[in-house]
Formats: structure tokens, sequence, C-alpha cells
């Protein structure tokens, strides 16, 4: 699953520049998804009782469902990491619209020249938006593309240039690449490396909780293989080869 993100300030052209995202790669046969940041404080899918999740949520429920004839929604009491809400999408893209903890690759949307300097760092590859109605060719070295016009440009530079996220990891838990998890999804945003450069892109050792690999570092993995391995070998029918796996309920 490939993901990118469209960030920018209020009425840039954020929610423009994704539905033409969608739109576009839908057209092309993909299947696609998407994320909303709603940065409104108060925000809430049932802001009055007339729905009665409202009811379930003051009485302790921690997970609600509302169930509909044509939607589903899973309201969790939370705001959930990326990452768990990413796990939910098993698409060919997914389009983060005011998303901005996500290492992958970003299309800036702006006013002016002075938004786009505010909101660049090593992640953003392209602006579009507001900024693009009246200005064309390259700022900062990033292709600006206008949707309203040619939005299939567009979708062709998504379509090269979006890549799985990476993981969000400090520093201190790993560095294995050379650079932080964010500057690698720079790297990886403007071709200086690959996904497949992230050591985690082929986990020897998965631990898998509901059907979902759980990411570890390198670190992590090695204690776990061990762990398991220090157990495995005293038993009968142990082969110095072959695949192990371990399960169990929680
Ligand atoms: S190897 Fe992967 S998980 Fe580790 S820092 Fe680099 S990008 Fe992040």
């Amino acid at each position: 699953m490939k993901a990118i993100a469209v960030n920018g300030t209020s009425n840039s052209g954020k929610t423009t520049v994704s539905t033409a995202l969608i739109q576009g790669l839908r057209r092309r046969g993909y299947r696609v998804g998407s994320v909303k940041e709603i940065h409104h404080k108060n925000f809430t899918i049932d802001p009055d009782a007339k729905v009665d999740t409202r009811l379930h949520k003051a009485a302790g429920s921690q997970l609600v469902t509302a169930r509909a004839l044509r939607e589903t929604a899973v309201l969790h009491q939370c705001k959930l990491p990326m990452e768990e809400i990413l796990r939910y999408y098993d698409h060919d893209f997914v389009i983060l619209e005011g998303v901005a903890d996500c290492n992958v690759a970003r299309i800036i949307t702006a006013h002016d020249e002075t938004e786009i300097a505010e909101r660049v760092d090593g992640r953003a590859i392209a602006v579009s938006g507001v900024f693009a109605n009246t200005n064309s060719g390259k700022i900062l070295d990033m292709p600006i593309f206008n949707v309203l016009k040619d939005a299939e440009a567009l979708v062709d530079f998504v379509e090269e240039r979006a890549f799985e996220p990476l993981p969000s990891f400090d520093a201190d838990c790993c560095s294995q690449c050379g650079y932080s998890c964010r500057e690698m999804a720079g790297m990886i945003a403007w071709q200086k490396a690959a996904r497949e450069d992230c050591v985690l892109y082929s986990q020897a050792t998965e631990l898998i909780m509901d059907g979902e690999p759980l990411p570890m570092v390198p670190f992590v993995q090695n204690i776990l293989k061990n762990a398991v391995l220090g157990v495995a070998k005293e038993l009968q029918g142990f082969k110095d080869k072959g695949k192990i796996e371990v399960r169990f309920k929680l």
C-alpha cells in the first residue's frame, strides 16, 4: 500500500487536490482509500443525542460502532496513531489529507511562497492548490501542479513517486539505514534512496497480531528470534533450517 500526504493551510486547496487524486487514481483502476485529518478541536461524529452512540459513549463503552444501512463508523474514543489507522487499509493508494505525522512524500498546497516555505521539509516533493492557479514551473526545486487544468499530470507524478509509509521510530530505537525514519522518507521521496533501503522492508522475523505484522526494529527482532530459538532448540523435532511459527491468544 502506497500513501501520499496533502498538507497546507486552511482553504489552500487540500481537498480539491485530494479529491482530484482520488478520482484520477480510481479512473486508472486502483483501489484508493483516504484519511482526512480534522483540525477542529471539538469535532465529533455524533455531536447531539439524536444518534444513541453518544449515550453508549457516555455510559463508558470504549469502542462504539454506528451501523446504518449505507455506512458503518467505528468510533474509537481517542485519536489513533497513523500507523494503527493504516492497518485498516489494504488499498493500492491512500491519500492523507492534512496528515503531517506520517513518513510519506508530501504535496504542499498554499496561497503564496511564504506558506510554501513554512511547510517545506525533506518529505515535500510538489506544490499544488491555490498557488498553482497563478504559478507554474517549479518552486524550491518542486514541480507545481494545477489540478484544475491538468489533474492527470499530478496523478502521473503520484503514481510514480508515492511509496509505502515508513515507520516512525525514534532515532534511539533504529537508525540502521543511517538516517531517522523521517529523513529516510525524504530521501525516498526525492528518489535518493529506495523503500527497500529501510531494513524493516524485508523483516526477517515477524510478529503477527490479528493477521497484521507489528513493526520491530532489528534489535527487537533479534531478541524475539533468540528467545524462541532458545526454547525450540531444546525440543524434539527441531531442525536447523525451516520456518518457525508461534501462536497464542491473549
Ligand atoms: S531502517 Fe527503517 S525503521 Fe530504521 S531508521 Fe531507517 S527508515 Fe526507520
